[in-house]
């Protein structure tokens, strides 16, 4: 038997581990990962991503958490020049150690499904060292970070997210393709960062903060949810009907919303963690 039977599974790890293999080619070829490339892949768990990611002869870095993982990445693939371990929580990792201050980061990983959403976002405040991203997430989230405006799914991670980035849903992962099998479905999602934001935001932050607001009552109206940021007249200036309602409005007119906030309230958005 190999080292992999010998580690059990840890739930507050968010371990799932993929040992379906069409699945996992599916992924590298969907990645295709080139020599002279620099990956990144976030919780390599027991390598079943991180084999396929080394042979393609790029430079991999993997951040994993689980301090009894790292005795079997070591022995695995420690001997491998272009393999280096980094000891830790993704979560506050700071990428731009990993980063040439080039656009160069090409980061992956079948992340633990408890940590994805704040992942996220901490990898979108290194957006500009990031080529692309390619995940394993919860298939509800994938169509969330994919979604359009005028749906259930359109909402503030969909927003934020294609403020930065162009995303892909690749395909969708039965829950038999790991093991444990988790509880959900899965998907492959790839998200590109934009060379140049689509639709820039005088202040990011305040566009993070319109949009919060929006969504905390995605039933009511702007006029509604929004009364304590901005009045009536510029929501209006903003070239928005007040009488719609958050899932009706696109990234562009968020954008608008958040301008008129900046012009409104400058500081505002220094609030906002
Ligand atoms: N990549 C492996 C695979 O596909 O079989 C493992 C995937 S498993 C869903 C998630 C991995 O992320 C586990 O190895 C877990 O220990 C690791 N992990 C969990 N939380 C983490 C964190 N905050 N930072 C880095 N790694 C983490």
């Amino acid at each position: 038997m190999t080292e992999q039977y010998q580690h059990r599974a840890r739930k507050r790890f968010g371990q799932n581990f993929l040992h379906d293999a069409g699945v996992i080619h599916r992924i590298l070829r969907s990645i295709a990962a080139k020599a002279g490339e620099h990956l990144v892949e976030i919780g390599p768990g027991q390598g079943a991503l991180t084999e396929g990611l080394l042979g393609s002869g790029a430079q991999l870095d993997v951040i994993e958490l689980d301090l009894d993982l790292i005795p079997i990445l070591t022995a695995k693939f420690g001997d491998n020049p272009r393999f280096r371990l980094n000891q830790g929580d993704a979560l506050k990792f700071d990428f731009s150690r990993l980063s040439d201050g080039q656009r160069s980061l090409r980061v992956v990983g079948n992340l633990p499904y408890n940590i994805s959403t704040p992942l996220i976002f901490h990898l979108l405040e290194h957006a500009a060292l990031i080529r692309d991203m390619h995940f394993m997430l919860q298939k509800e989230v994938v169509e969330r970070l994919a979604a359009g405006p005028g749906g259930g799914d359109w909402g503030r991670l969909s927003i934020m997210v294609q403020y930065f980035c162009r995303v892909e849903h690749l395909f969708n992962v039965g829950p038999g393709a790991f093991n444990p099998p988790p509880k959900v479905d899965s998907a492959i999602v790839r998200l590109v960062p934009h060379a140049q934001l689509p639709h820039p935001a005088q202040d990011p932050r305040q566009l993070e903060r319109v949009v919060r607001e929006a969504f905390n009552q995605r039933r009511k109206t702007l006029r509604n949810t929004l009364k304590g940021l901005l009045s009536a007249e510029a929501i209006e200036a903003a070239g928005v009907d007040g009488s719609l309602r958050p899932e009706q409005l696109d990234l562009a007119a968020f954008v608008r919303l958040a301008d008129q906030l900046a012009a409104h309230n400058p500081s505002a958005g220094e609030q906002t963690p």
